[in-house]
This record gives structure tokens, sequence and C-alpha cells, in this order.
């Protein structure tokens, strides 16, 4: 019923060569039937891989966007431009926005909302620090920010949203959760959803991120409620991401 969905993010890397090796390379690939594939570069390489995707399975993502369509808000892209560009997904409330960027559980709704408005899927990410988990707060902050971002949604936006669950801790450290680790968190998503409504509950993607990679990939794919991955550093080298791919099917 939820097919499997893999987010490369490709966070401030990558160039106009590596987009046309993934363009190459996913040309040729067999995929997995009904694994969804997108990549999200930075916002220079979105027409190049517009261009170089146009004759592969791979979709198109963005990173952030502004919560205004159009104005005065210098260095900024509104979800309407990245419309234009083909973009289907966008990442809200990454961990390296609300930390970096000061992107607080309402400026990540505000996003949300931006991105449905223009007709993209938000991919909503969310996770806890090491010293939240360590301080047993794991299920609080994460629900507390899924909460915040989802309680005022009508059912019909609830069922365009894509929660990826990432771990702060195991971001770029090369330390994954544990698929039980992972699973334990993403039943406790999924099931605060049901209370809002069971049948989006099931049908509700969810996403591991954090140090996925192409050995670990297939374990944390199998558990019950990941139903895909957004991938940091693997997405980054063609091989790498493309066996993760092949091993959601
Ligand atoms: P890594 O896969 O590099 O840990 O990054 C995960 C991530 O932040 C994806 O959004």
């Amino acid at each position: 019923m939820r097919s499997p969905l893999i987010a490369g993010n490709w966070k401030m890397n990558g160039s106009t060569e590596l987009v046309e090796a993934f363009g190459r390379a996913f040309a040729e690939a067999r995929l997995p039937s009904g694994v969804e594939v997108v990549i999200h570069p930075p916002f220079p390489y979105l027409e190049a891989a517009r261009r170089a995707f146009s004759e592969t399975p791979l979709g198109l993502g963005a990173q952030t966007l502004n919560p205004f369509h159009s104005g005065a808000r210098t260095g900024e892209v509104s979800g309407t431009m990245l419309k234009e560009f083909g973009v289907g997904y966008a990442l809200v409330g990454h961990s390296e926005r609300r930390q970096l960027y000061r992107e607080s559980d309402e400026d990540v709704y505000d996003r949300l909302i931006a991105a449905l408005s223009a007709d993209i899927r938000p991919i909503l990410c969310v996770g806890e620090t090491l010293e939240e988990r360590d301080a047993g707060r794991t299920e609080d902050v994460v629900l507390r920010q899924v909460g915040h971002a989802m309680a005022r949604l009508e059912p019909a936006q609830r069922a365009r949203v894509v929660i990826a669950y990432e771990p702060v801790w195991a971001i770029g450290t090369g330390r994954t959760a544990t698929p039980q680790q992972a699973q334990e968190v993403m039943a406790a998503i999924r099931e605060y959803q049901a209370g809002y409504d069971r049948d989006l509950a099931a049908a509700l993607p969810l996403l591991y991120g954090g140090s996925m990679n192409a050995s670990n990939a297939a374990e944390l794919l199998a558990q019950p409620d990941i139903d895909g991955g957004l991938v940091g550093g693997a997405s980054l080298k063609v091989d790498d991401f493309l066996a993760i791919c092949q091993s959601a099917g």
C-alpha cells in the first residue's frame, strides 16, 4: 500500500558534473518496480538536473523554500518558482535548518504550508539530539515537532505530507540508529497520526535518515514502519545511492 521513496539530499554539495553522472547512471538503471527516487540538489543545479533526469526515473526535490510566494526576501526561493522547475518534493524542518538557521517549529509549519500551496509535497524532517535521547525525551521531542506541523492541517493537506525521522546524532556521523531504534520512533509517529485519522496514518510515508548507506539500508528498510530513506552523504556517490535504491524493492 505504501510504496518506497528514496530521497537523496545533496545539501551544499555537488556539481553540474555530478548531476550529469546521475542522469547517465539512472538512465540505464533498472530499479525495483514501485520505488520512487528523488534528488534534492542545491538550487543552482535544478535546471541542469531537470534536463539530465528527463529520461530517468529520478524526480526533483528542493532542500528548503521560503514561506512567501514572492516579494522582498533577498536570497530566498519560493515554492512557486520551484514548481516551475518541476520540483515535486521539498524538505522542511531539516535539523541543519533548525540549528544553523534557527528555524522554529512555527517557521517549519509556514514552509510546509507554502509547499502545499505550491502543490509540492513537503518532507517534514524531525529528530532528537543526543542530549535529548540520553535524557529519555526522544518521543516528546519528535512528537512535538510532528504535532506542531500537522495539527492544524486539513485531512487533504495531511495526506500530502511525508515525514522523515532523522535523529540528529546519526546525521553525517556514520552512527546509524539501529533498525530497532528507528522502528520504535517511527511506529510512535504513525500511532500519533492515527489519533487524527487511522487511514491517513496507515498511508503516511515515513522515511529514515541518518548515515544510511549501501550496507545498512536493506535492514532499515525491512522494518514495518520504515517506508524509505532520506540519504545525505551516500547520495553523492552514484553507485552507493543506486545500491540503496535497489535495496528498497
Ligand atoms: P547523512 O546520510 O549524511 O547522515 O545525512 C542524512 C541527512 O541529513 C539527510 O537529510
